[in-house]
């Protein structure tokens, strides 16, 4: 688990956010990574795009996708 800027956002980690989706829901799997993120919520399935300084400032937590190395 690692915190604050800098973090190496990849596709397929889930990133759980400081607010909470009206759906109940934190937690957000990474579809696209540039200066703007796509993200979906792991509890409704709804999709945003937002700017990744956003992301950046409002990830609480970043979870590694499981990867076999
Ligand atoms: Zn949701």
């Amino acid at each position: 688990m690692k915190r604050g800027r800098g973090m190496d956002y990849e596709v397929g980690d889930i990133v759980k956010l400081k607010k909470k989706h009206p759906c109940g829901s934190f937690d957000w799997e990474i579809l696209r990574v540039g200066a703007d993120f796509r993200l979906k919520c792991t509890g409704c399935g709804h999709q945003i795009m937002i700017a990744r300084r956003q992301v950046e400032k409002s990830t609480k937590e970043l979870s590694k996708r499981q990867q076999e190395q």
